[in-house]
Order: C-alpha cells, then structure tokens, then sequence
C-alpha cells in the first residue's frame, strides 16, 4: 500500500517525465519545421551563389567563344601571330582575365597576354576537348601563375573548317571569389576529385575529401603540394537531412545543415554549410515555452490539490476533534444525569429522614410537655375542687353572691385550661401547614403561657419584652412555637441545677427585612457550643420519673431544620458574661399592599 506521500512524488515525476516528452516533443517539432525553412532558404542561397559563379565564369566562357572568332586570333593560328599579343593583352586587362593565350593545333603556345614562358598545351584535356571542337574547360593550382585558376578553351577554326588551335582564358578564381568573401552561408565548389576549389571562406579552399595521396596521385599536376585534409567533421541524418558538427572551425559554422547542388557546367559540385544554431536556439525556445506553461499549469494544479487535501485533513482534524468532544460532553452529560438522579435519590432520603425526625422531636416535645400540662392542669383543677366545694358551702348558707364568685373564677379556670389543652392539641396534630405570616409575639406568647407554671414553680424568671416595632416572620406557627418552646424548655434545664439568679430574656430585633429573636438564660452556658445541633447530642440524663430532663438530643437539630425550612438560621453562643444566647433569624413579612 502506498502512502500519500509516495503517491504524491509518484504523480510529481510523472507530471515531470510528461512534461520533459512533451517539451522534447515540442522543441522536436520546432527545430524540425526551423531545419525545413533553413534548408528552404539554404537552397536558395546556394542556388544563388552557384547562379553568381556559372554566371560569372560564363563571361569568360563566352570571352572564349568571341576570342575563337576574331580575326587576329584567326591569323595567328593560321600563322601571322603579330601584333595579337596586344589583342590579347588589351582584352585580358579589358575583362579582367589572368590571361589569355593563343595555341596552335599542336598544342604551341603561339602568343600569351602576359607575354610568358611557351608553354605546351598538347595532351592536356582541355586542350585535347578544343581539338575535338568543343569548349573545353578545367582548373589547376597553376605553377605559372602561383595561384587558383579556372580555364576556357575555345576552338579556333579556319575559313576551311577543321580546328586550327585554341584560345585559353584564364581565370583568377581567387578574384572571382572576392566579391563574396565573407557572404553567408558558407559555400564551396568541389571538383570531381573532391577537392575543394572555390568557397567563400578560405580555410575551406583546396580541401581534399578523401586520401589526399590518392587525390594527389590522380592529380599532382593540378594540385602540387597546396592540398589539405577536409573539415574534421561528423555527418548524422536527421529526417532525410544531412547535419555536419564541425571539429576546430573559426568561420564554418560548428553545427550545419549539409546542402549540394550539381553544378555540370563548370564540372563542380555546389555544397553549402547553413548554420542551425538559430533552429537550434528557436527549438530550444519553444520547448521552453511549453515547459514553462506545463509547469506553470502543473505547479497551480499542484497548488489548488494541496490546498484541498490541506483543507480536507483540516476539515478531517476538525470533525474528529468535534466527535472526541462531543462524545465527551455526552459522557460528562450522562454522569452529570447520574449525579442529579443519585441527588434526588438522597434528597428525598433526606426529607423524609427529616420529617422522621421531626416526628421523633414532637413526641419528644410531647413528653416535655405533657410533664408541664399535667402539672399545669393539676393545679387549676385542684382550685376548680376547692372552688366548688366553697361554692357548694356558700350556697348552702345562702351566699349566693360569695358562691357566684366561685363559679366565675372556676369559669375562668376552665377557660385557662381549655386554651392550654388547645396548645397541647395544636403540637400533637401532625402539622401540614406552610409557609405564611407569623406574628412573633403571639408565637413567644403562646409559648411563654405553656411554660408559665413550670417556670414559676422552679423559679425562673421569663422576661419578655416586645418592641414597638412590627415582628410579623415568615414562618409555620406550630413549628416556630415547637422551636422557641425548645430554646426556652432547654435554658429552663440548663438553670434547674444551680441557685439564683434563674432568669430568661427574650428580645427582638428587626434589621431591614430580617427579624432576629435572642433567647438568653444566666445558666453555666454551652459545653460544646459546635455539637449542640448535631442530632443526638445531648448533656441530659433521664430521669426514672419522666417529669426530669430526659435528653433525646433532638431538639435543637429539629428546630435548626425547621427554621432553615422557613428560610432562616439559628445560632447559639456562649454569652461573653454567663449563660447561653440563641439567636433565631428569621424573614420579615412583606408588608401588605392592602394594609398601605
Ligand atoms: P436535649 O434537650 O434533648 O438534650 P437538645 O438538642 O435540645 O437536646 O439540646 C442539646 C444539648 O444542648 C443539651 O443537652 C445541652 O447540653 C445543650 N444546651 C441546649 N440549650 C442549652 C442552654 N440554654 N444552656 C446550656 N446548654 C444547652
């Protein structure tokens, strides 16, 4: 299995191999169409050149052919040479000829423009070609000039008809050449033995292709010593076309198309050296072009991929960062569930632990109390007996009156156990009221009554003195009774063992929308004023006739439940000079919007 990034570099060079055919191809083409229009042009120029030099030669043949048939070359064949050296020297500076020189049928030389040496002509082609009628033409290195010679031989007849001799042009090929010098594209002529006899560059002048000993044998007349090797070169075909790479050259291109042309009239081959370093240059070009325009199509193609496998393993990073989180909200939600559920759980647990020990406290409280009432009761009812005996014994000796008095007060004694059997009923019923408006003072009364004969038979003073302001609490009045009947029941135990001074203070205050009740007592304070609303946690001992402090340590832990209940909160505290304060804080009531 391959990896991204192995595909990538994989997909790179590909793109690349591609690119570099293509290019190739392209450059291929190009200098393919660039070698056609130069070997169009090449054509031409040699054409040209070839057209210049045959025309250019021509002059001289067609000198030949006038000299053949003037009479004074007539005559000196015919033998009255005089005066036709001067013919022939006026015409040779007239034309521009190396010479020009009458021969006689043998091969004699007769008469010379340059007035030279007598050289025979017999057996020499060119000679031998006049004889037989025709032109003939050749070239040398000629000794008797030093220098590259072109040659026309003409036939001179007689009035009778047969050959009588010959005029021979010479030519100065070197002057023929110089008009060109230089021109391009590089030009030669090569003779029939392969030796380079004109050319518009001199280096390539008298160049043997071949052996030059060969060439040499065949020719050592017309080429002394003057001859050289050819151009060292490589010749490669490329589409039917020749291409030479030439070795070492100053002024023959180094890379070159190879043209020829058969030039018969002179007896010469046309050969041109076009240069294809522009073709080259241009195939170069145009394969750069292409490159350049693949790679920059490549490179944004590669870009815009990259830029989309970025964004798609971004887009991929993104979505699994999102799935782990989400996953972990969902796993953070689900024991966040748990949590709440497993709180409800022990909330409810609670409450009804709660309301157990509510129940518990109230029959605890029950207890306490039904101590008090039965001793409250008492009481009244032994004055209601005596009462009634007295009323019985007045009205016997007819003091209705003094008896009416009785009854009143026995009436008034009903009256006040009644009230306190009310309390007693209010604390037994199993309380469902809610949260409403309180009046304190009726709570702390109520209470205050409940104790009262308690208190005055163990001899605590209780004092009570409400202010003037409106002490009107948030609150269940039964509950508030149970809790300050807790706070007082529990200072009048804390005081029962020592002397005097027994005494009970209950105070209010109202901050704002808050109302605090403080009860204070002078007995030996809190022993552990952190526990004491633990549940269970109590001092007291019970005693075997119940009447005592049994110590159930409820009570303060209910009260601190009921009054957190109502929204509020209890203290207690040891008192800086004796004795323990509680404070219970409580809400005010909202003042009534009809009572504005
Ligand atoms: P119990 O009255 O059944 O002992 P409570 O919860 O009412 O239970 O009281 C717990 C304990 O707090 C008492 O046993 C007592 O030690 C202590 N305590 C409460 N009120 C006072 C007080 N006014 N003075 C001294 N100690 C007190």
């Amino acid at each position: 299995m391959l990896n991204a990034l192995q595909t990538r570099i994989i997909a790179i060079v590909t793109f690349l191999v591609a690119v570099a055919l293509l290019s190739a191809g392209v450059g291929w083409a190009g200098y393919v169409s660039a070698l056609d229009q130069l070997e169009q042009r090449g054509r031409s120029d040699l054409a040209l050149a070839s057209d210049r030099l045959t025309g250019e030669l021509g002059r001289y043949r067609e000198l030949a052919v006038l000299m053949a048939d003037h009479p004074g070359v007539m005559a000196a064949v015919t033998g009255d040479a005089r005066g036709v050296s001067d013919l022939l020297r006026e015409t040779a500076d007239k034309t521009g000829s190396l010479d020009i020189l009458v021969v006689s049928q043998f091969g004699a030389e007769l008469a010379s423009a340059s007035g030279e040496g007598a050289l025979s002509h017999g057996g020499a082609p060119y000679f031998e070609r006049a004889m037989d009628g025709a032109m003939g033409v050749y070239h040398r290195v000629s000794d008797r000039y030093g220098q590259r010679t072109f040659m026309f031989a003409a036939p001179v007849f007689s009035n009778a008809g047969p050959v009588q001799g010959a005029v021979i042009i010479i030519v100065n090929v070197s002057a023929v050449e110089a008009v060109w010098r230089g021109a391009r594209p590089t030009v030669f002529f090569t003779d029939e033995l392969g030796v380079t006899f004109i050319s518009n560059r001199s280096e390539m002048v008298l160049m043997a292709r071949g052996n030059i000993s060969t060439v040499r044998g065949t020719s050592a007349e017309y080429y002394p010593d003057t001859l050289r090797p050819f151009l060292d070169h490589q010749e490669r075909d490329v589409r039917g076309r020749q291409l030479w790479s030439v070795e070492g050259q100053r002024y023959v291109p180094r890379h070159a198309l190879y043209l020829s042309l058969s030039l018969p009239v002179i007896q010469m081959t046309g050969e041109a050296l076009l240069d294809v370093s522009p073709a080259r240059t241009l195939a170069g070009l145009q394969a750069g072009v292409a490159a350049a325009i693949c790679l920059a199509f490549g490179a944004m193609l590669f870009l815009a991929t990259e830029r989309r496998r970025t964004l798609a393993i971004a887009n991929a990073q993104l979505e699994g960062a999102v799935q782990a989180r989400t996953a972990e909200l969902s796993r953070t939600n689900a024991e966040l569930r748990r949590e709440v559920s497993e709180r409800i759980a022990a909330e409810a647990q609670l409450k009804k632990a709660q309301s157990d020990l509510v129940q518990a406290g109230k029959l605890s409280a029950l207890g306490q109390m039904s101590a008090g009432i039965s001793h409250e009761l008492n009481q009244p009812l032994m004055a209601i007996r005596s009462y009634a005996e007295n009323a019985e014994a007045f009205l016997d000796r007819g003091k209705s009156e003094v008896a009416g008095q009785n009854l009143a007060r026995i009436a008034d004694l009903a009256r006040r156990m009644g009230r306190i059997i009310r309390n007693l009923r209010a604390f037994a019923k199993q309380e469902r009221e809610g949260i409403a408006d309180v009046p304190l003072d009726g709570v702390v009364t109520a209470v205050l009554e409940i104790v009262e004969a308690r208190a005055r038979d163990a001899g605590v003073e209780i004092v009570w003195q409400p202010p003037d302001v409106d002490l009107v609490v948030r609150g269940g009045e039964v509950r508030l009774q149970q809790v300050v009947l807790n706070l007082v029941t529990n200072a009048m135990d804390a005081m029962e063992a020592q002397d005097s001074p027994r005494r009970i203070e209950i105070d209010a205050e109202r901050h704002n929308d808050r109302i605090e009740l403080f009860v204070r007592d002078t007995g030996p304070g809190l022993d552990e004023p952190d526990r004491i609303f633990d549940p269970f946690y109590s001092t007291k001992q019970v005693t075997s006739d119940g009447t005592g402090q049994d110590g159930m340590g409820l009570g303060l832990s209910i009260s601190y439940g009921l009054v957190q209940s109502f929204g509020g909160m209890i203290r207690g505290r040891n008192h800086p000079v004796r004795g323990a304060v509680f404070t219970v804080t409580l809400d005010a009531a909202q003042p009534r919007e009809d009572a504005a």
